[in-house]
């Protein structure tokens, strides 16, 4: 219904399945009908989308924005033919760029893997509103997103700190933490989409989570050493 509905992974996801370009359509701006004005918020991650091409080596010209208003029928056929020109101009999507297909496919996996985490970072911005085109075209710089992708944020549970509470694990929205009662609980580096959730909502009397940027994740404790022996059972 909204053009502020489609997702930055809705766009990478079908340059990965193959699509040559992706056009989008929303209402003109400042015409919305609702206070949300989803369309600027279409604009920017169109905006951030087309640096990420650029990072990855695809033409960002493949992505394309364009405003109108539903009684707009000629101008949104002018708009869908051109851009369709363009695309059969540009060829076939990473053959042109010099990208090996499965390549392509890989990098754009590791990206989408990150979306929320990007969402996150960049949330400020893609909720943004300016009122020229230059402050739109400085809006996002490739060097910001190379900034963006060598500082990922990687999460870790500190073994020594874990009380096996499994609120992280129950929370967790892709189910990337290994836990159980009384068990240390170890986040799989492979699933974890970085949302930082754990990191949230890991009470604070036990700190267990630690952000890391810069240098490897220590590996997990082995699964055999994950047992959670009480103080008072011990005795
Ligand atoms: S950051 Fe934490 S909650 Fe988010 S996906 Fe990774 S392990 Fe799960
Ligand atoms: S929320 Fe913290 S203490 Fe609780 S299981 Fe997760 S890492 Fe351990």
């Amino acid at each position: 219904m909204c053009s502020g509905r489609v997702d930055l992974s809705f766009v990478l996801r079908a340059f990965s399945n193959g699509m040559d370009g992706v056009f989008i359509g929303g209402c003109r701006l400042n015409e919305c009908n609702y206070v949300t004005h989803g369309n600027y918020h279409t604009l920017n991650m169109v905006l951030l989308c087309r640096k990420i091409m650029e990072y990855v080596g695809l033409n960002p010209e493949r992505l394309k924005i364009e405003f109108m208003s539903a009684g707009e029928g000629i101008l949104f056929a002018e708009i869908s033919n051109d851009f369709a020109k363009k695309i059969k101009e540009l060829g076939p999507i990473g053959k042109s760029e010099g990208i090996d297909r499965e390549v392509l496919k890989s990098k754009l996996a590791e990206i989408m893997k990150l979306v929320p985490y990007i969402k996150m970072q960049k949330n400020e911005k893609l909720a943004s509103r300016h009122r020229n085109t230059q402050e739109y075209e400085n809006l996002f710089t490739l060097e910001e997103i190379e900034r963006l992708f060598s500082d990922v944020i990687s999460y870790y549970i500190d073994p020594d700190k874990c009380q096996a509470c499994m609120i992280c694990s129950r929370r967790c929205p892709v189910e990337a933490i290994e836990g159980g009662k009384n068990l240390i609980h170890v986040i799989d580096q492979e699933k974890c989409i970085k949302c930082g959730t754990c990191f949230e909502v890991c009470p604070s009397r036990f700190g267990a989570i630690e952000k890391i940027s810069g240098r490897p994740v220590p590996s997990s404790v082995p699964k055999e050493k994950r047992a959670i022996v009480r103080k008072s059972k011990e005795k």
